[in-house]
Parts: structure tokens; sequence; C-alpha cells
């Protein structure tokens, strides 16, 4: 793990590298305020020993500095100081040390702080990591790798908030695998799951980086479009339509012919109903309910509708 030492006395300095040594840390240090920062940034030490007493800029503004920089705010500082009066080390934890060491060093002190402080910033990254994997699980469907219902609802209320503000227009695609019941009577669920995941491929594949494809419940895909009018999102429904139809879904040595219906839906104003997004999906589902009527395998869309 990366150690960076910052003292404006070279003496400490080696005496701080010397009691560090025999660990295997890399250890780096500079030797003014200024420095500090920039060598922060650049090198993303996991601790840092700051000494408060320097020329120019003190160790609590170069603290500070540090802090207010989304980037390097999480990386441990511990001060290291000769004062050890009690208004400077809550000075210290105010500005958002965790932790104060003062001079003259005494080395086991200051080995016993480092691998502390080391160990925490370990457990607390690798709890980061657990959360954001679990708030990942959390928003994916299991089978297609999608996102799932919950994802697509959270953006979905971001999309109307800033449609609120921009008044910009977005759309949604509701679609639903035409017959999907046979294919399963006829491949089993084996293949019913197969034809879900080829098809999330190849939509998740075909679609815009800015478009959320999800997976609104069985068979059925949501799809978000932000900033997407009626004419984007008809013609984007059309093109999915046509991939579907025309891809080549094998499955057991069987292809399977596999098509989608789809509801579309542009919002372009809003009235007062608390349940907006649910009136933007019942219309797209409106819409798709209509294609289904008529045959199947096309796009139905709703225009010209004050919502
Ligand atoms: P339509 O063309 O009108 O949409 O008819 P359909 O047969 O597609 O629709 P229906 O609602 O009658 O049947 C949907 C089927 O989808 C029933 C359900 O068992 C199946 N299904 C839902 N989720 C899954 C899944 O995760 N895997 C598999 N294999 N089947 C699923
Ligand atoms: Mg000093
Ligand atoms: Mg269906």
């Amino acid at each position: 793990m990366k150690i960076l030492l910052v003292d404006d006395d070279a003496d400490n300095l080696n005496l701080l590298q010397e009691i560090l040594k025999p660990k295997n840390y890399q250890i780096f240090a500079v030797q003014s305020g200024n420095d500090a920062f920039s060598k922060t940034k650049e090198l993303e030490p996991d601790l840092i020993l700051l000494d408060i007493v320097m020329p120019g800029i003190s160790g609590f503004e170069v603290c500070q500095q540090i802090k207010n920089d989304p980037h390097i705010k999480n990386i441990p500082i511990i001060f290291v100081s000769a004062c050890n009066d009690i208004e400077d080390m809550t000075e210290g934890f105010r500005l958002g040390g965790v932790d104060y060491i003062t001079k003259p060093f005494r080395k086991e002190e200051v080995l016993a702080r480092v691998h502390t402080h080391l160990q925490l910033k370990l457990l607390i990254e690798e709890k980061t990591k657990l959360i954001e994997k679990l708030d990942q699980n959390s928003r994916t469907d299991s089978l297609t790798g999608l996102s799932n219902r919950r994802d697509l609802l959270e953006k979905l209320n971001y999309e109307a908030k800033r449609f609120e503000r921009s008044k910009n227009p977005f759309s949604i695609i509701l679609a639903d695998i035409d017959n999907f019941k046979a294919i399963n009577d006829t491949y089993g669920h084996g293949g019913g799951d197969y034809v879900l995941v080829e098809l999330a491929n190849l939509l998740a594949r075909n679609s815009r980086d800015q478009d959320i494809v999800s997976r609104w419940g069985g068979e059925e895909i949501l799809i978000l479009l932000p900033e997407t009018d009626a004419s984007g999102a008809k013609y984007l429904a059309e093109k999915y339509r046509k991939l579907i139809e025309s891809h080549n879904f094998h499955f057991d040595g069987n292809q399977i012919s596999v098509t989608m219906s789809f509801g579309v839906n542009m919002v372009f104003s809003k009235n007062d109903s608390n349940d907006f997004i649910e009136a933007v999906i019942k219309r797209a589902d409106n819409c798709l309910y209509e294609a289904k009527k008529n045959g199947k395998n096309q796009v139905v869309y709703l225009h010209e509708v004050e919502i």
C-alpha cells in the first residue's frame, strides 16, 4: 500500500521512512504543503502522514484542500506534529483527519497507527464494493442481465422530473413477445428462457447508450428513451421489431421464430395527476393491446394526446 509522508523537515521524513521501512509499504515523501496536494492527486495514496506546521500552506490547509476534492477526499490523513495541545488535535479531527501522531516519534506507536488505518481503509473499500455490487444486483434481472422493473421505475421517475423542468419530451416502448406460451409449450421452459436471453442481448446490443432496456415482467420489455419524440420512438420500435423478426433463434437444433408487439408513448405534456408514471405506462400498454388485437408483430403508437 502507498503512504505519502509530508513534512518540511528532511530529518523527520528520514526518521519516518526508517520506521516504516521494515513493512512492505511503498513510501513517498514531499516537503511542502503545495507538493502534498499535487502529489496526493497524482499518487492517490492509501494513507497520508501530514505535518501541521510548515512554511506556506499548513497541514490543516492541505487537509481542507484534499477533503474538498471528491476524487481524493476519502484518503485517510494522520496528522503529525510536535505540539500536542488538545486544541490542535481536535482541530485536526474536525477537518477530517483520522488520527494524530506527536513528535518525537515512538516507533511502535507509528507502526500501530499506520497499520490500523490501512486496515480500516481496506475494510471500507471492501464494504463499498460489496454495497455497489448488491445495489447493481438489486437493479438487474438475473436471467437476462437487463435492468429490472425497480431500476427502470427509478430512471423513469428521474426522466419525469427532468421533463417537468426542461419540457423536453421522452418516450417509452412497451414490447411483449408474441405467442410466448406456445414457445414454452413447444421447446420447454429452457427454450423459453433461451429466447428471453437471446432477445435481451439482441436489444441491448442494438440500443443507444442513453436508452434503458429493461425486463418489465415475464416476457415484457420496457425501453425508456430519454429526450426522444414520437417519430424517433416509432422509428426505434420499428427497427427493433424488424431486428427480432429477422434474427435467427436457434435452440436444441431447432429454429424458433420469434416476433414482438410494441406499444409506443411519447410524453410531451403533463397534468397535475399524481400517477403520472402509471398513466404513461398505461398508455403504452393500451397501444400494445391494440397491436396484439390487430394481429401482433407490429408497432402501435399514441400521438397528439394531452396527458
Ligand atoms: P401474446 O402473444 O398475446 O402475448 O401471448 P403469449 O403466449 O405471449 O402470452 P401469455 O401471457 O399467454 O403467456 C406468457 C407466458 O410467458 C406464460 C409464462 O409462463 C411465460 N413466462 C413468463 N416468464 C417466463 C420466464 O422467465 N421464462 C419462461 N420460459 N417463460 C416465462
Ligand atoms: Mg513542520
Ligand atoms: Mg406475450
